[in-house]
């Protein structure tokens, strides 16, 4: 997407600075300083998914007619790295209070724990690619493979619940030109977030709540991990606390 436009702008100054040490007497390391913040921005474009550098992704809850008729102001909690067996307690509290949420499932940990998806789905709760692999040699691949391995996870999704995601989280956020090659064939919707918990590292309840709680604003699409003990210990609260600040649940993405 953006990307393009740097590559033209890239290409541009970096003619100019060598254009400047042939001619106009620049000192040379000038060269060298260009290429590195060059590629700086590069590494920054693929690390962070708003950016929407290379690809479009749908980071926040998009605005609804709905939304401006009722003055509702949703979140979507999303859950990534399942299935797990801590996905089961998620759901219980889920359905408990009575609200929706999006799991982004991981392909390889489908087998055995296709009962999961199916709970998932059931529940009224909206099934997401988040890979097969999910390792970082991903994005190392060719967009042909990367094709691949997202399918293969697919179609263990559509094995196990008949659904057919259309809807494709990143793994780590990251994002490249092969990637957005891959998604273009498979005409799937990059979902990235607004909000990101750090559940993963995240030691204490409490602190992680309190950080949510303080950044948290309309629309924001929340990632959390439904693998993470922390992140089922706090869950109720969160959603209480969501609730008290008028915020209601729903998809990241324009449902059909
Ligand atoms: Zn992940």
């Amino acid at each position: 997407m953006k990307f393009k436009y740097y590559l033209v702008f890239a290409l541009l100054l970096l003619a100019h600075v060598i254009a400047g040490v042939l001619y106009s007497g620049y000192a040379w390391w000038w060269i060298l300083v260009t290429i590195l913040v060059l590629l700086a921005v590069l590494v920054q474009g693929c690390r962070n998914i708003q950016w929407n550098f290379f690809l479009r992704s749908t980071n926040r809850v998009p605005l609804s007619l709905q939304q401006l008729k009722t003055g509702t102001k949703p979140v979507a909690l999303t859950f990534d790295d399942g299935p797990h067996e801590n996905t089961l307690k998620i759901l219980d509290i889920l359905k408990a209070e009575g609200i929706p949420a999006t799991f982004f499932v991981i392909g390889k940990e489908i087998a055995g724990k296709e009962s999961i998806l199916q709970r998932i789905k059931d529940e009224g709760h909206l099934l997401g690619n988040h890979t097969y692999a999910h390792n970082a040699a991903f994005y190392w691949q060719s967009a042909r493979l990367m094709v691949e391995d997202i399918e293969k996870c697919n179609k263990l999704i559509h094995a196990a619940t008949g659904v057919n995601p259309n809807i494709f989280r990143p793994p780590f956020g990251v994002t490249n030109p092969n990637l957005a090659k891959a998604l273009g064939q498979l005409g799937l919707q990059s979902v990235g977030w607004t909000l990101r918990s750090m559940d993963t590292i995240a030691k204490d309840p409490e602190a992680l709540l309190n950080k949510i709680l303080k950044n948290v604003r309309s629309n924001n699409t929340i990632l959390l991990h439904d693998r993470c003990d922390i992140t089922v210990s706090m869950l109720p609260e969160l959603i209480t606390r969501l609730r008290e600040k008028g915020l209601s649940f729903g998809f990241p993405v324009v449902m059909e």
